[in-house]
């Protein structure tokens, strides 16, 4: 049974999407690795709660486990906890307004700007020489600012 942080009141929507994903992880030792279909194990556990921000102040732990699995064959580390959430999901439970002004300002704008301009200078203005797929790429930022540079 995952209890609840007492001093965030997570919504219950997401508990009861944490117990499902914490019977699951104990229940299926092997997965298929989203990047090459080889076998992915079990391989970390982090807090739902943990940022990029690990400063004094940052969020305390709010004991949802969230399992990380690593391939067997690419090496590839990631996680199927988010997998089927919703857009409203994702708005309100990672990328919410607390997580923009607190956490993350660069997030919205600033950093996507800054990885499609470094992007570009890697590939030297070879615009029309690559195909591109933005993979975890947040708000999809980057991708739109690629695109608008004439990146397919
Ligand atoms: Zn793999």
């Amino acid at each position: 049974m995952i209890e609840q942080s007492a001093s965030v009141d997570w919504p219950a929507e997401l508990m009861m999407h944490a117990q499902q994903r914490l019977r699951h992880e104990q229940t299926v030792r092997r997965e298929a690795c989203k990047v090459c279909g080889a076998d992915a194990e079990l391989f970390d556990v982090l807090d739902f709660a943990r940022t990029c921000d690990v400063q004094p102040g940052a969020p305390p732990a709010s004991g949802i486990p969230v399992y990380y699995r690593r391939c067997t064959r690419c090496r590839f580390i990631g996680t199927n906890f988010f997998d089927g959430l919703t857009r409203r999901q994702w708005t309100s439970w990672v990328y919410n307004d607390a997580y923009y002004s607190s956490i993350d300002p660069a997030y919205r704008e600033i950093r996507p700007r800054a990885n499609a301009g470094v992007v570009d200078a890697m590939l030297n203005d070879h615009t029309s020489d690559w195909r591109g797929l933005d993979y975890g790429g947040g708000n999809g930022e980057t991708a739109r600012y690629l695109q608008a540079m004439g990146y397919d």
